[in-house]
């Protein structure tokens, strides 16, 4: 399938087309998914000396890496005081640390070699919609001083200079993160993998993982991969491959809009030119493009995989909720995507058989933990290190299928109705 019509796949600066797996090849390893997981398991695969195929099923980024809101920024889609609860600082440290290895990998590589297409933006705003006092602040310096995260804490007086609307209060600014366009980086990463001796096979969809005395061989329409390793990235896209990985992970929907040219309106309400978001447990994250001319909206979550059909004008009610000055904005593009999410909200990196590797489950937050969990996959396969074990708790366990996907549903609900609380 090609790209869905989105934002990105309109402004994408370099078309690519890769050929469809034709024949029999043979490799080290075969990756399957180009997602930004996949993509960055085989690009690292490479600098260690290991030949690499990487097989999609429909176009480089298809998924979820080539449909997101471009918030780059430290840590995982579970908080890091969670982790410290579960794990204690030492192993909470060395994770946090990980996921900042992904971010500076993202930043490194969209201001060198996939600079086309990027006009990054620096920062993120995460801001609360209820007075919460001190407690922000005290996390602050928390995260700041045990963790050596880059946060800021902002009183409300300086979040509403910034942002005309009276729904936030206090903020915590993040100066290691910044916003990319995830697409046009998708593609950088696979040109880079094609010219550095990869092959990438779109349109290849892995039917079947044959398992043979020393290798695999993995099955598409038009041919087959021999490989002595496979990665699995294919997240909430993998259906009928690996039953195993498809059953941990959860696939969770959520949406994103972008407006027409508004840049006087725009203007009028937001100043801060970063990523914007508010820490409920489904809230909303935008930021604005094109040198503030276009807003770009993401919210709500759901584990109904089906689209709601008025998918534009929920999230133009959602904007305007925060921003009424913004009343009769109109909306250009509007999307969805399938986040893959593990119960434990942590990414799976590990050698689930021997010789198939999984590298996938980042969640809502994959922009730095896919580039993470891809270089530590990598560094693992061949050899070079065990840092993989950092990710051991976090197993590929069975989500419930249909009863636990409503489960998440009821809790999702629950969630927000905790909020809704917080808020009055
Ligand atoms: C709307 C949206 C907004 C988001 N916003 C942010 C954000 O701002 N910041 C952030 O950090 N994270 C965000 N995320 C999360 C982030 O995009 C994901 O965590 C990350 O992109 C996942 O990458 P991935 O490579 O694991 O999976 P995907 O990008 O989903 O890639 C999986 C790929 O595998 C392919 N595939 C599946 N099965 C097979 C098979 N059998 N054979 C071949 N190919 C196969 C699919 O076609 C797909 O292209 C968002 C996600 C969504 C959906």
């Amino acid at each position: 399938m090609p790209h869905i019509d989105s934002y990105y796949a309109n402004t994408l600066v370099a078309k690519t087309d890769f050929a469809p797996l034709s024949g029999n090849i043979e490799v080290d390893v075969c990756v399957i998914g180009g997602g930004l997981a996949g993509l960055t398991t085989a690009r690292e695969l490479l600098k260690h000396g290991k030949s690499v195929a990487l097989l999609e099923g429909n176009k480089i980024g298809w998924g979820a890496s080539g449909r997101n809101g471009g918030f780059v920024s430290d840590g995982y889609a579970e908080g890091i005081l969670n982790l410290e609860k579960k794990l204690g600082v030492a192993h909470a440290k060395a994770l946090f640390d990980i996921s900042r290895e992904g971010t500076a990998y993202v930043r490194q590589n969209i201001e060198g070699f996939a600079a086309n297409g990027q006009l990054p933006q620096q920062n993120w705003l995460n801001l609360v919609r209820h007075d919460a006092g001190d407690k922000l602040k005290q996390s602050v310096e928390k995260l700041s001083t045990v963790y050596g995260a880059n946060y800021q804490f902002w009183p409300t007086e300086q979040v509403r200079a910034q942002l005309k609307t009276t729904r936030y209060f206090q903020g915590l600014e993040d100066k290691s993160a910044f916003h990319i366009h995830p697409l046009n980086y998708c593609i950088a990463l696979a040109k880079d993998i094609d010219q550095n001796g990869g092959q990438i096979c779109e349109r290849s969809e892995a039917r079947a993982i044959h398992k043979h005395d020393g290798h695999f061989k993995i099955e598409t329409a038009g041919g087959m991969v021999k490989a002595g390793q496979v990665v699995l990235c294919g997240s909430a896209y993998m259906h009928d491959l690996f039953p195993k990985i498809e059953s941990a992970v959860l696939p969770v929907a959520t949406y994103v809009v972008t407006t027409k040219r508004m840049k006087e309106q725009l203007a009028s309400a937001i100043s801060f030119k970063g990523c914007i978001s508010d820490n409920r447990r489904a809230g909303d994250y935008y930021r604005l493009i094109e040198d503030g001319d276009r807003l770009l909206w993401g919210g709500r979550i759901t584990t109904q995989k089906s689209e709601p059909r008025a998918l534009s004008g929920l999230l133009r009610r959602d904007i305007e909720a925060i921003y009424p000055q913004l009343a009769g904005l109109e909306i250009d593009k509007a999307w969805s995507g399938l986040m893959g999410y593990c119960t434990h909200k942590m990414p799976v990196l590990a050698e689930l058989e021997p010789g198939i590797w999984t590298a996938t489950a980042t969640g809502g937050h994959g922009l730095n933990t896919t580039a993470a969990i891809g270089i530590v996959a990598a560094e693992a396969i061949a050899g070079k290190s065990d840092r993989y074990k950092h990710f051991a708790p976090f197993k590929a366990q069975w989500a419930g299928g249909p009863v636990g996907r409503l489960a998440t549903q009821f809790a999702y609900w629950g969630m927000q109705i905790q909020d809704y609380w917080d808020e009055r």
